[in-house]
């Protein structure tokens, strides 16, 4: 959105343009179909409203098209802002929703909210990065990083923090310069522990495909696990970045 190429239906409050996208709605549908015969799944990264607007459509094309033979797997990561009319719409089509938990602080350092008003409006600015929304309509709400650099940035323990505050202050271990000034609004969008690990694991878990290996501590399962010192469940929120595990396992078998 920065750049202003992210597909927007209200269009940038600056420049008056609305971006743009690869696929519209009868494309998204068409691939989904050749998907579905492959057996393969779709990950789209969808940064303005109009781009996960035109996965719903095109997930709801293919579904009336293919009804209970459709099996892909979609998901929509980024949703740095999404349609009102299409939070319910992510449960009802069984799309997941992948955040990047770390920009929920407004992704800019700083005073964001300033700068997102003069690209998106205030109307927008005020309701960006809206999983709790989605995570109460019922959809499958997932977390992950989108970062490509190496760094703290990567960190679950740092998305779970920005998650739960939606605020990066001197206690959160980040770059300097991505401290913000107060909650990142709306402060009601500010998930509990319990919802970000989950999003963490198993919905994560369920998004590849492989809930039935991993995503939770189950027999049979592939023993994939972390042990803390501390308990996460009663950690400080501010400051739980600098969480870390004091065991890895991985198959059963202790790493470090
Ligand atoms: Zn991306």
């Amino acid at each position: 959105m920065k750049i202003r190429t992210a597909a927007l239906i209200t269009p940038y409050e600056d420049t008056g343009e609305v971006g743009t996208t690869t696929f519209d709605k009868e494309g998204i549908a068409e691939l989904l179909k050749l998907l579905n015969e492959a057996g393969l799944d779709l990950h789209l990264h969808t940064v303005g409203e109009r781009a996960s607007h035109i996965v719903l459509d095109g997930v709801e094309l293919a579904k009336k098209e293919l009804g209970d033979d459709f099996h892909v797997k979609v998901t929509c990561a980024h949703l740095e802002i999404q349609d009102d009319a299409d939070l319910e719409r992510f449960a009802k089509l069984g799309v997941f929703a992948d955040y990047t938990p770390w920009w929920h602080a407004g992704n800019m350092g700083g005073e964001p909210y300033k700068a997102w008003c003069e690209l998106l409006g205030e109307r927008r600015a005020l309701s960006m990065y809206r999983c709790k929304s989605l995570w109460n309509s019922g959809a499958a709400v997932t977390f992950s990083s989108d970062e490509v650099f190496f760094g703290d940035n990567w960190s679950p323990y740092l998305g779970m923090e920005i998650g739960m505050t939606r605020h990066i202050t001197d206690k959160t271990k980040a770059l300097e310069h991505s401290r913000t000034k107060g909650a990142y609004p709306p402060v009601s969008e500010q998930m509990s522990i319990e919802e970000m690990i989950l999003g963490y694991t198993i919905n994560g878990a369920k998004q590849l495909g492989i809930e039935d290996t991993k995503g939770s501590i189950e027999t049979g399962k592939d023993a994939d696990f972390l042990v803390f010192d501390n308990d996460l469940l009663n950690a400080e929120h501010e400051g739980f970045s600098h969480n870390k595990p004091s065991e890895v396992y991985f198959g059963g078998k202790k790493m470090n």
